[in-house]
């Protein structure tokens, strides 16, 4: 469960990247945030993992991730609990796929490949297993993360993310640098792979058919508000 209650955020400079928005993310839902360039996606995901800081005397509000509200206290807990997914992928171009996906078990830490190849056999296993799932075989394991296509590289950043079971997943414009085919394939894997665990998932996007496809529910926004929060159908129907 993510809840959001009354964030403000305003940048230096003035711009108001959130207006006072309110929202509740129950478990297992996959919670797509739509908008265009600009409308505040980036910067109320990023709220969750602490990226997004809200600064006492300007901003507004409160962020919870489950029990715990989130702060620079309780941040390196918080990071634990919240998998992050991105635009351009953010593996390390000369770790191998495994590598880079052991490297998830270790959200906080900057590790050399000799360092990650003691990992113990059972996590070293669950990054086997991880892969499979996401679809990328033994004959992948230890190719380096540069020489993959983009939509393969987002399936080594969705099993890196999923190493420590979150409970919340963050996917920020995950298919905004795919072709339309390789989005789909994407979008699909992480509704499968979330779903499955019972992961709570806030997914941005700029796609309305996307979103209508496959998002439980749709936070649409513009210019730091919240113009629309229903169902994929009713926002189907609006046109
Ligand atoms: P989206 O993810 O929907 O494209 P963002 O959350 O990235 O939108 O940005 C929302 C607004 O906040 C934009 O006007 C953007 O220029 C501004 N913004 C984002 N990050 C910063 C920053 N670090 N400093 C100043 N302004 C920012
Ligand atoms: P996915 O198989 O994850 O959907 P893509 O559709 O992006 O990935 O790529 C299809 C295939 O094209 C991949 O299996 C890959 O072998 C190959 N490919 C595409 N681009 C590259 C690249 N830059 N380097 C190596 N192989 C690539």
């Amino acid at each position: 469960m993510v809840t959001f209650r009354n964030i403000t955020k305003t940048f230096p400079g003035g711009t108001r990247a959130i207006d006072n928005v309110s929202l509740s993310v129950p478990p297992g839902q996959f919670c797509v945030i739509l908008g265009s360039s600009g409308a505040g996606k980036s910067t109320l995901l990023r709220a969750v993992n602490g990226l997004t800081e809200l600064q006492a005397g300007v901003d507004v509000g409160e962020v919870r991730v489950g029990d715990t509200t989130v702060s620079p206290r309780t941040l390196r807990d918080v990071r634990r609990r919240v998998g992050m997914v991105h635009q351009q992928f953010n593996l390390v171009a000369r770790l191998t796929v495994m590598d880079n996906v052991l490297a998830g078990a270790l959200p906080e830490v900057s590790l050399p490949r000799t360092l990650l190849r003691l990992f113990p056999r059972d996590l070293r296993r669950k990054a086997c297993v991880l892969l499979a799932e996401v679809g990328l075989g033994e004959e992948h394991l230890y190719r380096k993360a540069s020489k993959l296509s983009g939509g393969q590289q987002q399936r080594v950043a969705i099993a890196r993310a999923l190493m420590l079971d979150p409970p919340v997943l963050l996917a920020d414009e995950p298919v905004a640098s795919l072709d339309p085919q390789t989005s789909s394939s994407i979008l699909e894997l992480l509704r499968h792979s979330t779903r499955s665990r019972g992961t709570t998932v806030l997914c941005s996007l700029h796609q309305v058919d996307l979103a209508i496809k496959f998002a439980d529910r749709i936070v649409a926004m513009k210019n730091g508000k919240v113009v629309f929060d229903g169902p994929p159908e009713v926002l189907a129907a609006l046109g």
